[in-house]
């Protein structure tokens, strides 16, 4: 089998740590586990270097199959899982990180997340220290969130006085999440897409077919350079070989101010997924 070597051809972002993280990276969420390693590795053969996972997503181990067996170099891969909310607080998140870890067959993490904030929980302060007692001990890179709203993240600067190097969020053309992006640029914090895609439903938006058209591109390729462009690390999903090397053809073309503009428009608030303020603990994500 043979991985192409451009590791290069995907530009990176430079964390507020120091560490290098692919602006592009293939997510795995509902990738079964019985399918995840022909995913994961059709991914990394394209050129994909930096694979998303969670605790949740139930395909630890496949994931960390699919990179052992294509025989790349682990400084040339970029890992990131998650931790389920059942396990935040300190003790609780030193072992689930652990039990991760065991699954993956790592033995260092490249970015370990907060999956979600569960505010009323109160954990999540206690949480993110365990994750600095981590990185203090090299057993992760680098750490962050995901799905924290403004003042989630004021109260973790507040308390720890560190900024989480990314915050994981909801963003796609029709949820661009501006105020947000640019709290997360006072910090220092990088945005990272999840349902960069929007699961497919924005790429039947017109704006989108329109700018398809006049770029020679594809919907999925339109919005993925859009991400680009906008600073964003995008991680976006598909099980079909096709489909996952479409995603990865974003880095030879470039959209104008103008098309740019036009997607930035589409904002309609629209979100798939749950709204961070309001989940539930033990609802599946
Ligand atoms: P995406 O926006 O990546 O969309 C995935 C869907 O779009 C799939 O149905 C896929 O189909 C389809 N698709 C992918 N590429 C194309 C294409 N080129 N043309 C047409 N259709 C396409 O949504 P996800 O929700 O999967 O998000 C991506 C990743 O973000 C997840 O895998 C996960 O890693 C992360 N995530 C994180 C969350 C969090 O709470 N932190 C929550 C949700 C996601 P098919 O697979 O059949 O090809």
């Amino acid at each position: 089998m043979t991985y192409r070597s451009e590791t290069s051809a995907v530009p990176s972002i430079v964390l507020n740590d120091g560490q290098v993280m692919p602006k592009l990276g293939y997510g795995v969420f509902k990738v079964a586990a019985e399918e995840a390693v022909d995913a994961v590795a059709a991914a990394l053969r394209v050129g994909y270097r930096s694979i998303d996972t969670a605790a949740i997503y139930g395909n630890e181990a496949e994931v960390g199959s699919a990179l052992r067996e294509s025989g790349l170099p682990r400084d040339e891969l970029f890992v990131t899982t998650k931790l389920w909310n059942s396990n935040q607080g300190y003790d609780a998140t030193l072992r689930a990180f652990d039990e991760s870890m065991k699954r993956l067959e790592l033995d260092r993490l490249d970015l370990y997340l907060i999956h979600w904030p569960i505010a009323e929980a109160g954990l999540y302060v206690d949480t993110f220290r365990a994750l600095q007692a981590l990185k203090a001990q090299g057993r992760v890179t680098s750490i962050g969130v995901s799905n924290f709203t403004r003042a989630n993240l004021e109260r973790v600067i507040a308390e720890t006085g560190e900024a989480p190097a990314v915050n994981q969020i909801e963003l796609h053309p029709y949820l661009p999440q501006t105020a947000l992006r640019a709290f997360h640029s006072e910090h220092g914090i990088i945005t990272e897409a999840w349902s960069p895609l929007g699961r497919g439903a924005e790429l039947e938006d017109p704006v989108i077919a329109a700018i398809a058209g006049e770029t020679g591109r594809t919907a999925a390729q339109v919005i993925l350079r859009w991400h680009m462009q906008l600073g964003n690390v995008a991680i976006p999903k598909s099980v079909t070989p096709s489909r996952i090397a479409e995603n990865f053809e974003v880095f030879d073309f470039e959209l104008t101010d103008e098309q740019l503009a036009r997607i930035n428009g589409l904002d309609n608030g629209t979100r798939i997924g749950p709204d961070p303020d309001t989940f539930q603990i033990d609802a599946p994500a």
